[in-house]
């Protein structure tokens, strides 16, 4: 029998099965149908093979008319304030691939590299800046960890294996990866431990900041492409890196008081505060310096290697609420998809997003606790509802929201 033509009144989609009467939308073609589920699908597939075909062909040529303008403006359509951050990174990186555009030996004027720092508490949108920015660029992207290596020779990964996972995400085309961007989360905990007893050796922090030198800098590394120690078997790719963008993220902890510290004892030092200028104690990071980060416990090597250096503001609860609604693909905007996949149209109310930012607030978590939340509110919905052919409509507000987060298990996280 002839699977698709059964009945008139009983389509189904060709490739999942679907019936008509489950489907939101069945488009006919000549001796099949196809749901509106695996259009999205096969849309996904396309676009996955075609990026991948695109990044294979090397095709990543930002074009000239390109300005940093250009790129906040796109870092703006995911990401929610952190303006100055913004700013400084689309500088960086347009800068930085004006510089690959630089012929060689044209003048005795060589463009340095500009790698970034990124300070700012977990969860503020320091990862989220570098991905956004790698996507629109549609360079290959890494991140990594700084708190899994150790000095050559110690237990842990070796700092060439950073690249690895540069390479395995540029299909282990080299000259794709050496045009790619790592992000180097948590740089913090690589810091020079002060109280150190000088019997045991520091192996997971200067000796790691030694290690990282020369490749931040750029130079041929050796990188075993499977990742963690130079296995003997593993046959190791030369890897330049004088053209891969590094941005490192930490969230320096008490760092502020280093920046207090100092603004205190010399208020007009080094361009950091005007004359006069009143000191706003509550934001202290927009003060912060090399010199900060060198106090920090990060050697003056390295501090010189990431010459841009700039800040992301701890997300009010403006910040949190926007984060919810505004973003390209924000959490409601996702979860209003996943509904409408069921053929359910959900409306979260204003009363349920303020008070779901108010509890992001609370639980000190950053937009990362936005989504614990949100998963912890609804979840028991989106057990219950898939299936139930009558329902067509849910809303949650902030009562609904305020009774299923009472009874998870996150309202624990708050009283510890
Ligand atoms: P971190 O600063 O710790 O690197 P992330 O960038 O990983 O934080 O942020 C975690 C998640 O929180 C992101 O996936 C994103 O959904 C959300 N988020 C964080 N900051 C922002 C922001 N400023 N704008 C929009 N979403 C954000």
């Amino acid at each position: 029998m002839d699977f698709n033509k059964r009945n008139k009144y009983n389509l189904r989609c060709s490739f999942c099965g679907r019936d008509k009467t489950e489907a939101l939308i069945l488009v006919a073609g000549i001796d099949a149908h196809i749901c509106e589920v695996c259009v999205e699908q096969a849309q996904d597939i396309i676009d996955d093979e075609l990026g991948k075909k695109q990044l294979s062909q090397g095709d990543f040529d930002i074009p000239d008319a390109l300005t940093p303008r250009d790129i906040k403006g796109h870092l703006d359509k995911y990401v929610i304030g952190q303006d100055e951050a913004k700013r400084y990174l689309s500088v960086a990186v347009h800068n930085h691939y004006k510089r690959l555009e630089q012929p060689v030996g044209d003048d005795d004027i060589e463009i340095e590299k500009s790698n970034v720092l990124l300070v700012g508490r977990t969860g503020t949108g320091k990862t989220l800046l570098a991905k956004t920015i790698a996507k629109f660029l549609n360079v290959p992207f890494a991140i990594v960890d700084a708190t899994v290596f150790t000095e050559a020779g110690y237990v842990g990964e070796d700092v060439e294996s950073i690249l690895s996972r540069l390479l395995q995400v540029s299909d282990y085309n080299v000259e794709l990866a050496e045009r790619g961007i790592v992000y180097i989360d948590e740089i913090d905990k690589i810091a020079r431990k002060q109280d150190n007893p000088s019997i045991t050796r520091d192996v997971s922090g200067e000796g790691v900041q030694q290690a990282m030198l020369k490749m931040l800098e750029g130079t041929e590394v050796h990188v075993p492409p499977q990742g963690g120690r130079k296995h003997p078997e593993q046959k190791l790719v030369k890897v330049n890196t004088s053209n891969i963008l590094f941005v490192c993220g930490g969230a320096f902890d008490g760092v502020e008081k280093l920046i207090a510290k100092r603004v205190n004892t010399h208020v007009i030092g080094f361009k950091t505060v005007d004359e006069g200028e009143e000191i706003d104690r509550d934001h202290l990071l927009q003060y912060i310096t090399q010199q900060d980060i060198k106090s920090f416990g990060i050697i003056p090597e390295l501090i010189g290697r990431l010459p841009v250096l700039t800040y992301l503001e701890p997300l009010d609860y403006d910040a949190l609420k926007r984060i919810l609604t505004e973003p390209k693909n924000a959490l409601i905007k996702q979860y209003e998809k996943l509904f409408q996949l069921e053929g359910i149209k959900l409306n979260v109310t204003d009363g349920a997003i303020k008070f779901i930012a108010e509890k992001a607030i609370d639980f000190k978590l950053g937009a990362r606790g936005l989504r614990s939340i949100c998963e912890a509110i609804m979840t028991d919905a989106m057990f219950e509802l898939p299936g139930q052919k009558d329902v067509k409509e849910f809303t949650v507000d902030k009562d609904y929201a305020e009774a299923k987060l009472s009874k998870s298990k996150l309202t624990k996280l708050k009283a510890a």
